[in-house]
């Protein structure tokens, strides 16, 4: 099992029919490959963790990567995995601008990070906390 952590910057925001639609290509995508993961989007940057087969993993990043929708992706962490950290989502999907969002317990600490690069530049496993809280808040 493998994992891989990037962040990227919408070429223009993101609607909601857009993030929507986004979401059910990778949704059914991850199911056909066994990948899971979670995708954050605040102010038109996205941060997302696949997890997988490694090269099943690094394939499909690379497809992303070339996706016209978003630019300046990079990776933040990859690395082997015990066992999945996600895996009951094909894809789990928070907007971080949402109010509800806002509300869960634990948010507060992380609200004035940026998804960009330079907030964890110095602490890349920043990133899996942040994750990992959407999962555990459902
Ligand atoms: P096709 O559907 O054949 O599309 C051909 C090309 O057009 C590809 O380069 C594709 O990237 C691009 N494209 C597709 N739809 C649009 C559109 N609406 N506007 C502009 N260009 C478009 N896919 C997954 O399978 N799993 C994921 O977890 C996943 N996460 C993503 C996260 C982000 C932030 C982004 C931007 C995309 C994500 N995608 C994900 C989508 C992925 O980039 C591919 O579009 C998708 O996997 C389909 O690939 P394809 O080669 O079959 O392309």
């Amino acid at each position: 099992m493998f994992h891989l952590v990037y962040v990227s910057s919408a070429i223009k925001p993101f609607s909601k029919t857009e993030l929507v639609e986004l979401l059910k290509e990778a949704r059914e995508n991850n199911e056909c490959l066994d990948v899971t993961g979670m995708l954050l989007y605040r102010d038109g940057n996205f941060m997302q963790v696949l997890e997988g087969e490694e090269t099943v993993v690094r394939d499909l990043y690379a497809r992303i990567e070339r996706d016209p929708r978003h630019e300046g992706s990079i990776i933040l962490l990859e690395e082997s995995l015990k066992r999945r950290q996600f895996g009951e989502w094909s894809m789990g999907f928070r907007d971080l601008n949402d109010k509800d969002v806002h509300a869960l317990p634990g948010f507060s600490q992380f609200m004035n990070k940026a998804l960009v690069a330079d907030q964890f530049r110095y602490d890349p496993t920043g990133c899996l906390s942040l994750l990992n809280l959407f999962r555990d808040g459902k």
